[in-house]
């Protein structure tokens, strides 16, 4: 693998806050195999000028202006053109449904594979790249080796990935070019209409209210739909309570379902193995409910209640909705 292509962007680009993640793997992968990294950063018009970067020694940077109504065809079109001339190359960008959409729409442009939702991604012997995803709902791990090619790749936020090495760059500093729409687009977005926070997926959610097998059923999660709501938030739930049915698979938390960092995590009746911490630890702020004072939960929460959560969420609910009405009377 001669050369790795980052795709990101500037905060809120595809719903996505961070790209640091993604960045510090790439920078990782490109020095173990020695390939040369180039990153290609979408700006949105209006972004903040400054954005983390790889550092320069690490890599080529260029930016990318993107429309404010970012359409979608328009983009892969122009990434198409830039990577196609591409003899060997690994292109790797955010997972998430609008950059999910983007990279399979990316390799079908090109005529090759892609590998969505990665969770790990590294290289033993500096030619090949193994890379690690859950698929069928999280239930198998697949491990993929990919070598020469091109291979578009999709990363969720990884492990490997925390240090040190970005630098805060311009971007009216770097080579950029504009979007100019191909002509192709199909689909024209007229309007933007929030949705109701409860059907937000659960890495885009600033606050998420998850339970486990101590909620005991579809009763419970009703309970914490209701503090979701009050919050703004939406509801995930551990991998128990997934298989028990009471909240989608797309819901699930942990090691094979979503990596989230939410502002506010709640956690209730999950007991904090590590499967589960793996998927909610970077939660800026974590507030467990269990009723056994020694569940791990409490290592990693910030407050902790310990207690019945079907006593605890409904006060709640009622303290924070009184405070609502208090706030609006004035
Ligand atoms: C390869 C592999 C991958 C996995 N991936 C994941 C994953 O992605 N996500 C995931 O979550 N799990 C995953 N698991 C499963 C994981 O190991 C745990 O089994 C699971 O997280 C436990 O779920 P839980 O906390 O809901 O249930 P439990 O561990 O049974 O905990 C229930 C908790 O509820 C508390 N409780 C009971 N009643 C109440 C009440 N009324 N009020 C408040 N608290 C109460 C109990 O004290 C207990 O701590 C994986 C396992 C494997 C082997």
């Amino acid at each position: 693998m001669d050369e790795i292509w980052v795709v990101s962007g500037t905060p809120g680009v595809g719903q996505i806050e961070s790209y640091d993640s993604l960045l510090l793997s790439a920078a990782v992968l490109s020095q173990t195999m020695g390939a040369k990294l180039h990153n290609v950063v979408l700006a949105e018009k209006g972004a903040p000028r400054e954005v983390p970067l790889l550092s320069s020694s690490h890599a080529e940077t260029h930016a990318m202006a993107v429309m404010s109504n970012l359409s979608i065809e328009t983009l892969c079109d122009s990434l198409a053109g830039m990577i196609a001339v591409q003899q060997s190359c690994l292109v790797l960008m955010s997972a998430g449904a609008w950059w999910n959409d983007l990279s399979c729409r990316l390799a079908a442009s090109l005529g090759v594979d892609a590998i969505t939702d990665c969770t790990g991604l590294a290289s033993e012997d500096g030619a090949s790249v193994i890379l690690r995803a859950p698929i069928f709902g999280g239930r198998i791990l697949c491990t993929s080796t990919v070598s020469e090619g091109i291979h578009v790749v999709s990363v969720r936020d990884t492990d490997e990935a925390h240090g040190a090495g970005l630098e805060q760059g311009l971007l009216d500093e770097l080579p950029t070019s504009e979007l100019v729409p191909s002509g192709r687009e199909r689909v024209k977005m007229t309007n933007v209409t929030a949705i109701d926070s409860l059907l937000l997926g659960v890495e885009e959610a600033d606050v998420v209210v998850a339970g486990g097998r101590g909620v005991k059923g579809l009763e419970g999660f009703a309970q914490l739909e209701e503090l979701a709501k009050v919050l703004g938030g939406t509801v995930g739930g551990s991998r128990i309570a997934v298989d028990n049915r009471w909240v989608a698979r797309e819901r699930q938390i942990g090691q094979t379902g979503k990596t989230i960092r939410p502002k506010l995590y709640f956690a209730c009746g999950i007991s904090g193995s590590s499967h589960h911490v793996l998927g909610m630890k970077d939660s800026e702020t974590v507030i467990a409910v269990n009723t056994d004072a020694g569940a791990p939960i409490f290592r990693v929460a910030d407050a902790g209640v310990v207690g019945d959560f079907s006593e605890y969420v409904p006060a709640l609910v009622e303290e924070l909705g009184s405070r609502r009405k208090g706030d609006a009377d004035v």
